[in-house]
């Protein structure tokens, strides 16, 4: 059986701003001027994940259960799907014509190495989706009651309270905002080198 509760990746906007200049040190003064001034100053990846409600249970008897008139049931998600979308924000250069082959190549190493950042800030937002899909799935509100309607209800209720302790207010956002951070604190400062064309 799968997973009732599975991950989804929705789309990946892209959004670019225009740089120009003649010499490396022309763009990276025009870089520093126009930098967006999102998670990587000069780059930016903005995700949101959304973690599905619920509405809907498999239900489940504890049959080892042993209480006076009393029986006890569980409740797990039936079905749903946290999705995650994303936009990711990158220079683009205006035009390369005027610029040597070593200012190409140095504008090329730049924008692939905050390229490949800015793709491990998806990554990072995936797996946090990853890991709630992977959490609710295994969720399970407990119950008791005089008979099986009064047990399901309190496992719902039982659910609820989880679900709230677990993806209440921002605590979803806050949890990705971490994972954002952790790849943060290992690098994340992109700048053209102006010293490859030379004086
Ligand atoms: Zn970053």
């Amino acid at each position: 059986m799968g997973a009732a509760v599975t991950a989804r990746k929705g789309t990946i906007k892209s959004k670019t701003y225009s740089v120009a200049g003649d010499t490396v040190e022309d763009i990276l003064t025009d870089l520093e001027k126009k930098q967006i001034g999102g998670t990587d100053a000069v780059g930016d990846c903005t995700t949101a994940v959304k973690v599905p409600s619920f509405s809907k249970f498999e239900e489940k008897e504890n049959e080892k259960f042993k209480g006076k008139d009393k029986v006890e049931w569980f409740v797990t998600p039936k079905s749903g799907e946290v999705e995650m979308e994303g936009t990711i924000t990158l220079p683009v250069l205006k035009s390369d014509k005027k610029l040597s082959d070593k200012g190409k190549k140095e504008w090329g190493r730049f924008l692939r190495d905050l390229t490949a950042h800015e793709d491990l800030h998806v990554a990072a937002a995936w797996s946090v989706t990853e890991e709630i899909a992977k959490e609710l799935s295994a969720m399970k509100g407990t119950g008791q009651g005089k008979d099986k309607n009064a047990a399901i209800r309190a496992a719902e209720a039982d659910f609820v309270k989880l679900y709230k302790d677990a993806y209440g207010g921002d605590k979803v956002a806050k949890r990705v905002t971490k994972a954002h951070e952790a790849l943060d604190a290992k690098g994340n400062t992109f700048t053209l080198d102006a010293t490859v064309e030379g004086e």
